[in-house]
């Protein structure tokens, strides 16, 4: 244990080795490691584009089609991390603190969350109505992991 501001700080590591499927969910998880990609699902009833997708639209069930989604988007809401859950340990690139923004991809309907890097992380540097842009990072696994946000000024 080590101390850090007067706070009392413990070291914590939780390693669960499973499998699990993506299911129908695959190809979005393939574009993002095979190329670079941010995919969503447009449903064919309603004209709702998921992201993250879904193999049957959440509105109205309608069946849905892959689409490629820009990697320019905007935020939504942001929330300023302090602590990191065991499993973001497992990636060397985590920084703290770090800002866990929901972004609505153009042309998506709904919002997925990621990190935003933005170059000192204080409360209200991610407001909502940033533009962003995902940068994919070169090597990739298939995770949401495989990119984050930057403004899009950047
Ligand atoms: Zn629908």
């Amino acid at each position: 244990m080590t101390t850090r501001g007067g706070y009392l700080e413990a070291e914590d590591a939780i390693v669960n080795h499973y499998v699990y499927s993506h299911g129908g969910l695959s190809p979005f998880f393939r574009a993002l490691k095979e190329r670079g990609q941010l995919t969503g699902t447009r449903c064919a009833e309603c004209d709702t584009v998921w992201c993250p997708p879904r193999t049957h639209c959440s509105r109205c069930y309608g069946e849905t089609q892959w689409t490629d989604l820009s990697h320019e988007g905007t935020v939504r809401a942001a929330t300023y991390c302090y602590y990191v859950p065991s499993n973001y340990k497992l990636h060397e690139y985590q920084e703290m603190p770090y800002v866990l923004a929901l972004v609505q991809p153009d042309g998506a309907s709904t919002c997925l969350y990621n990190i935003v890097h933005v170059p000192k992380v204080v409360v209200g540097a991610v407001p909502a109505g940033m533009r962003v842009r995902a940068v994919f990072r070169e090597r990739r696994e298939g995770r949401l992991t495989d990119f984050y946000y930057v403004p899009l000024e950047s």
